[in-house]
């Protein structure tokens, strides 16, 4: 802590040394007299999920417990960007910005839900959708009704629960009221998943949050059981991970992690028979005419307009769309991007090509995640590659599992999908390649 207050005390005076008018006012030392964004200004969807979850709460509080829910007054919600901070937390905790940036959080030393409205929220509207925000507020409130129940537990207990809150929540209001469809509930939990809104835990710890597969479950949970309310006397079981490295990959640019990426793969898939390594990618631009010649320019034609990812099979290259590689990796980093490619070699690891009927849909899951998910966890620590398995990056696979779009059979909710491919990318993980399921 006191590490914190002396980096916030330089951060600041070294803010008024390079002199934005703002910060020379006295004010800025209390936190009260701060400038704050006014709520009405955000925008109206937010605006009625608060709403939303502070009746919510209010009501379900009082019917499955004795107790109450007092909605929280909006003098205690703090949109906030970088001119517009909350006040301190427990003593000078969090208070600049740049500790601050990217997170939402409940305070409960001053009972106020946090949330950073100038990037993490557009980030996340922009890059996972609308939905994503939304979770996030319903998990922060998930805290704030802890703790007006006094809830005692450890911590990664008490995020569990929040994420359980979060899925009671989704299932019996958000798409009733019309804040959040079915259809988008997968988004919402893939957001979800990339927030870690502890203050004072490093996000890259499992202790603080558990793994994507247990904040899974317990969001799953509260959807479907509703028993979120017996977690303190009844802890949900959180299966260590040893897989997961203390160190996230180091910042890696799109193009040296899709290069990184298809080295791995490569060596992945060496020992498999029917497997030859693909070094040749040739981005393609839907929007244009694609420029590979393999076939009929008819039949390659057809290909880019219905995959994203394409084995020319008399010369061996692959043609794929630029524009949404980047996309997962913009959205979910570059564990997101790792999954995406190891499912496509894994395709080509079974001789299959991507349109064969069975790769692309529901059936070919048990095969295609789970040997995902077995890359994933040999890769994890592998001396060959920047690519590291942490936290950030299983949260970020996860994430690209529950954005797959295209996945679902018509009339499968998206999510029900979603947890099915689940248990398989967790499957590999956990048990590795020899637990999968073969692909032909
Ligand atoms: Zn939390």
């Amino acid at each position: 802590v006191l590490l914190v207050v002396a980096c916030g005390g330089s951060d600041r005076s070294a803010a008024t040394a390079s002199a934005p008018p703002l910060d020379s006012s006295p004010s800025r030392s209390a936190p009260e007299a701060r400038p704050r964004l006014d709520l009405s200004t955000i925008d109206p969807s937010r605006r009625a999920v608060i709403s939303d979850l502070q009746r919510y709460w209010a009501d379900k509080v009082t019917e499955q417990t004795a107790r109450s829910f007092r909605p929280l007054p909006d003098a205690n919600l703090f949109p906030f960007d970088e001119r517009t901070l909350p006040p301190t937390c427990e003593a000078a905790k969090r208070v600049t910005y740049e500790q601050l940036r990217g997170n939402a959080f409940f305070c409960p030393s001053n009972e106020y839900v946090a949330w950073d409205e100038g990037e993490l929220f557009p980030r996340l509207d922009r890059q996972i959708g609308p939905a994503a925000s939304k979770l996030v507020l319903a998990h922060e409130w998930g805290h704030a009704v802890q703790h007006q129940l006094a809830v005692a537990g450890a911590p990664i207990a008490l995020e569990l629960q929040a994420d359980c809150f979060a899925g009671m929540w989704i299932g019996e209001s958000a798409a009733r009221a019309g804040l959040i469809p079915e259809d988008d509930w997968a988004q919402a939990l893939a957001g979800l998943l990339q927030l870690s809104d502890q203050l004072d835990v490093p996000p890259n710890d499992p202790a603080a949050h558990g793994s994507p597969f247990d904040r899974t479950v317990a969001f799953r949970d509260g959807l479907e059981n509703r028993t979120c309310f017996d977690y303190a006397e009844h802890p949900p079981v959180v299966a260590a991970l040893d897989i997961v490295d203390d160190e996230p990959t180091p910042p890696l640019s799109y193009e040296d992690a899709l290069a990184d990426l298809v080295g791995a793969l490569n060596a992945h898939h060496r020992a498999d028979p029917s497997f030859e390594a693909v070094h040749d990618l040739r981005p393609f631009d839907r929007s244009q005419a694609p420029q590979a010649a393999c076939g009929t320019e008819t039949q390659v034609a057809q290909v880019v307009a219905r995959f994203n990812f394409w084995l020319c099979p008399s010369q061996h290259f692959v043609l794929y769309d630029e524009q949404y590689l980047r996309r997962v990796f913009d959205g979910m980093g570059v564990g997101g991007l790792a999954t995406a490619l190891a499912v496509q070699w894994d395709g080509l690891a079974a001789g299959f090509e991507e349109h064969a009927p069975g790769f692309s849909n529901l059936a070919g899951i048990p095969f295609r995640e789970c040997h995902a998910g077995a890359f994933l966890a040999q890769t994890a620590g592998a001396p060959t590659t920047r690519f590291h398995v942490s936290l950030a990056e299983l949260n970020g696979a996860v994430g690209y599992v529950l954005l797959q779009p295209d996945r679902a059979d018509p009339g499968t909710p998206t999510l029900l999908t979603a947890f099915f491919a689940l248990r398989f990318l967790e499957n590999g993980v956990r048990h590795g390649a020899g637990s999968c399921a073969s692909g032909s």
